[in-house]
């Protein structure tokens, strides 16, 4: 969240500080439609989608609490949802000074308005709100008229097992109204979740000085606090989460249609030109940070789209709206399991009709096709069934056509391994042959692992599958000082622009 708080919200501030006030609502969400609290550190970019058919005014703030990353990465995905009665109005970055410093409260304001989600004007007071941003806020979402107003927020902990947070939580006001869209959004986000203790309970009414408590209290609207929780839920299932809940509530409105699905994250807008549209997966299996440098690496090329996906999102069919998957690394028996079966056909017929994968460690054991629970899209498995070879820095060294895609260094260089597979061919008639990109050059055998198979074995390999490109990678250049610029490099190869800017220079 640090990385889409960082620089492309600064850019899509930049944008949208350039955009003349009055710029009429976007009809595709792309554009912001205006700016809140311009001209100071916390200027943040609002999102109006207006069908053009009267109907309500529902507005959708996240981000409020700057270490709630949820919010903000839902709101922002929610943006793109097309709204076919009523109008939409969304604040992604609410509290964006926060936010980019991974912060509950605003940083550098004194401690009884630092709370921004206690600024905004009490129940049983006529009294202004508290703060700069929470009047700039206030003042915004009164011009609105908003007939529902709901905030996305996170909590540390479960609700459903512990009094000290409101994690996992539908907090509405007590009218029949909310109350009964409240048990359709709670019944609806829990029936995926198996785990008693993890399933939304149901709240009321939202604190007093909060946005929505106020947006109920004097502005007349129905207002909802949505919280998910951040403890053990991986970044993309709690956005999903938050996706289903406001889904919910806008069908129940009648303000999208059968095409809105909780899956839809991003833009429907076609690319002009095959750019990469990225699902990086961050669901269970994974560990550490090699989510997080894929999405950071990835994203900083232009026009690019990358988006952290979760089990439940690739079996519900979200693969649609991209054009490449990467997997990092952790456990590939465990990504394998909470993707399950039938999310791991999807990725197989994802990378067959002409889709990228990109692996890395545990993605790339995922890949290969001598384990029960391998995606086959590779021709290859690993040399022995040891793989706690250990950690070190290893020495690789790239092939001719390793440098065409990779980047062009020559000789032997350093990089990051972590237990990743020592690949060999597996001779799957239906796959083609795997191309190796990079070689070991020095190796690692702690814990008995067999010495001698893993120098001058491939490191990185391409494969096809189908229409699809493979590309996997068993050390970590992502974690890797200096090959920062292998994975997108990577990634652009397997969505193919290499190969189109070639022949388009070959005209
Ligand atoms: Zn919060």
């Amino acid at each position: 969240m640090k990385r889409l708080a960082g620089w492309k919200s600064w850019l899509l501030t930049l944008a949208a500080a350039l955009l003349p006030l009055d710029v009429p609502a976007s009809p595709t969400g792309e554009q912001p439609a205006g700016v809140i609290a311009s001209g100071t550190p916390s200027a943040t970019p609002y999102y109006v989608r207006d069908s053009g058919v009267t109907g309500p005014t529902v507005v959708i703030t996240g981000g409020v609490h700057g270490n709630e990353p949820a919010g903000a990465y839902a709101a922002d995905q929610i943006r793109h949802w097309p709204i076919t009665r009523g109008k939409l109005i969304i604040v992604p970055r609410a509290n964006v000074v926060a936010l980019k410093a991974d912060k509950r409260n605003i940083p550098g304001e004194p401690v009884e308005v630092a709370n921004l989600n206690r600024n905004f004007p009490k129940a049983s007071e006529k009294e202004s709100p508290r703060g700069a941003l929470a009047l700039a806020l206030w003042e915004f979402v009164q011009r609105q008229k908003p007939a529902w107003c709901v905030d996305l927020h996170e909590g540390s902990d479960f609700n459903a097992m512990t009094g000290k947070s409101v994690g996992s939580s539908v907090i509405a006001f007590p009218t029949p109204d909310d109350k009964a869209v409240a048990l359709a959004i709670q019944t609806a986000v829990n029936a995926n979740i198996t785990n008693q203790n993890h399933r939304f309970t149901l709240r009321g009414p939202p604190v007093d000085g909060s946005l929505a408590r106020a947006a109920g209290e004097h502005l007349g609207a129905h207002a909802m606090i949505l919280e998910t929780t951040s403890k053990s839920q991986a970044l993309s299932v709690r956005a999903r989460q938050h996706r289903i809940m406001v889904h919910v509530l806008l069908n129940h409105l009648g303000m999208i249609d059968g095409s809105v699905t909780p899956e839809l994250m991003t833009s429907r807008v076609p690319p002009i030109t095959p750019v990469p549209r990225l699902a990086v997966y961050d669901d269970g299996g994974t560990g550490g940070v090699g989510a997080a440098r894929i999405v950071e690496q990835v994203g900083r090329q232009p026009g690019t789209v990358v988006v952290r996906v979760c089990g439940d999102d690739i079996r519900a069919g979200a693969l649609g709206q991209f054009n490449v998957i990467a997997v990092p690394g952790g456990s590939g028996s465990k990504e394998a399991a909470t993707i399950g079966e039938d999310g791991r056909d999807r990725i197989r017929k994802f990378v067959e009709n002409g889709g990228g994968y990109i692996g890395i460690c545990a993605g790339a054991y995922l890949a290969t096709s001598g384990f029960s629970w391998g995606l086959r899209i590779l021709d290859a498995k690993t040399v022995s069934p040891k793989w706690d070879r250990g950690h070190a820095m290893v020495k690789l060294e790239l092939t001719d056509q390793g440098r065409r895609i990779l980047g062009n260094i020559q000789g032997t260089f350093d990089c990051k391994y972590a237990n990743g597979p020592i690949l060999c061919p597996a001779h799957v008639e239906s796959l083609p042959d795997y191309e190796p990109l990079a070689f070991f050059r020095t190796e690692v055998a702690e814990h008995n692992a067999p010495p001698g198979i893993m120098v001058n074995s491939p490191a990185i390999v391409a494969g096809r599958c189908g229409k699809g490109r493979v590309v996997v990678s068993s050390p970590h250049p992502e974690q890797t000082k200096g090959l920062e610029e292998f994975i997108p490099r990577a990634v652009a190869w397997v969505t193919d622009r290499a190969s189109i800017a070639e022949k388009t220079n070959a005209r």
